[in-house]
């Protein structure tokens, strides 16, 4: 039996970004816009994947299929990330270079700056990434910092509430 590999995830159709935060986290996560039970449920054991879903009784069938489940009962998006952080043990940080694909969970890697000569309203930023697989290209804007200010709160959360 393989061991679970407890940050790679699969996260259920409801739970599109926050599936998105994830991967600018750095953390391998699936997500399918329509996806059924079965389906989640076949790719998380083939991948020993854990599911993060909203969905109770999809969370009770995948506990008595021994699938690693995070059932996310909360409506805030800051309670799913704390719940997730305080059951898989993780910490935080938002760094564009462990940052994965927000739209195909592909790694990205450091692109240079002639990637973006069709685009001269981007001249006054420096650094750039590629995602490997679908070639989107990133760089940090106010959304990245949005998101730093979101972690940092949640980070803080969960230094206090332990
Ligand atoms: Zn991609």
């Amino acid at each position: 039996m393989s061991i679970p590999k407890l940050t790679e995830f699969v996260a259920d159709a409801m739970l599109g970004t926050l599936a998105k935060k994830l991967r600018i986290l750095g953390f391998d996560c699936k997500y399918f816009a329509s996806i059924n039970d079965e389906e989640i449920a076949a790719l998380a054991k083939a991948d020993s994947r854990t599911i993060i879903t909203k969905d109770k009784l999809l969370a009770q069938k995948c506990k008595k299929q021994d699938i690693r489940v995070i059932y996310l009962e909360s409506h805030s998006e800051k309670e799913h990330l704390i719940k997730i952080a305080r059951v898989c043990n993780l910490r935080y940080a938002v760094d564009a270079s462990n940052a994965r694909c927000t739209s195909c969970n592909g790694c990205l890697k450091k692109a240079d700056r002639s990637i973006i000569t069709l685009m001269p309203q981007l001249t006054h930023i420096s650094q750039f990434w590629q995602c490997l697989d679908c070639k989107h290209i990133y760089w940090e804007g106010s959304h990245i910092r949005n998101l730093k200010k979101f972690i940092s709160e949640v980070n803080v959360e969960l230094q206090n509430k332990r």
